[in-house]
């Protein structure tokens, strides 16, 4: 067989066995074509708790309870895909997923590559330090080793690459997930580590007696869930968090993971 029919087959096959998420139905519906597939894709990065991780085999988390309720409206079964961070944009894009719910943070820079739901949680990127460090506040990261969790907006900002940011470390290493970013911490390879605020206290409350977390945070932000561009799957997926903001269950999900006062404001109504 010469290579050209062996592509063709290849093509072919592609073609009839869709991998991941429901090819774009014929008149252009994402909407349609999951319905017709039955199951609806979510990629995410499970190594974010409260929003994502692992119990047991399963994949639980606050992202995963409103994906949950996601595929009901829709009336099909989610599927549950776990990658690396910096791999959910270039996944969604080669077709592999029908959304990202992952604490991903809606930025502008994003936006050039996917459409974002509206927002449903207020967060912040958070300081994590030794108990005995000299780090009191966000400016004392200058000239600091810092460790952040590849491709979030953690790194971004402490990369500080356009040069728009008011803070410059020494060094920055990345990490696939954040728990190793503070065993690095603790073992003093790290002066601090840079994480999402949720993440970061539960990070801290399996390790009190040697990490704190410091109460000025470095940057806000919004997270939101994200589709490929034109995606009408957004509708359905900014109707669910409207019906959940509104019957109150939003905040429910939320307190079954986030316990404590710090969680009354966080769901971005
Ligand atoms: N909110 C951060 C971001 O969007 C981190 C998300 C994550 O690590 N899951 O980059």
């Amino acid at each position: 067989m010469n290579r050209k029919k062996i592509t063709a087959l290849v093509l072919a096959a592609a073609m009839v066995m869709p991998m991941g998420a429901a090819a774009v139905h014929a008149d252009g519906s994402a909407v349609e074509a999951i319905k017709a597939a039955g199951e609806v894709v979510m990629t995410t990065n499970a190594e974010f708790e409260p929003f994502e991780y692992k119990d047991g085999e399963e994949t639980v988390g606050i992202d995963c309870e409103i994906a949950e309720k996601i595929a009901e409206k829709l009336g099909v079964k989610l599927k549950i895909d776990d990658i690396d961070f910096d791999s959910l944009i270039p996944s969604l894009l080669a077709g592999k997923a029908d959304f990202i719910a992952a604490g991903m943070t809606a930025t502008d820079e994003r936006r050039k590559n996917v459409d974002f739901s509206d927002n449903y949680f207020n967060a912040s990127q958070t300081i994590i330090v030794k108990t005995d460090s000299d780090i009191a506040a966000r400016e004392d990261l200058n000239g600091k080793v810092v460790g952040v969790q590849q491709g979030t907006t953690g790194d971004i900002y402490v990369t500080n690459e356009d040069g728009s940011g008011d803070i410059t470390v020494k060094e920055v290493k990345r990490y696939h997930k954040g728990m190793d970013a503070v065993s690095d911490l603790m073992t003093g390879r790290l002066d601090a580590v840079v994480i999402d605020d949720f993440p970061a206290r539960k990070l801290v409350e399996k390790n009190p007696d040697k990490i704190k977390t410091l109460d000025e945070a470095l940057t806000e932000e919004t997270y939101a869930i994200a589709v490929p561009q034109g995606s009408d799957l957004v509708d359905v997926i900014n109707e669910v968090i409207k019906e959940l903001n509104e019957s109150g269950e939003m905040d429910e999900i939320v307190s079954k993971y986030i316990t404590g006062e710090e969680e009354a404001d966080s769901t971005a109504e």
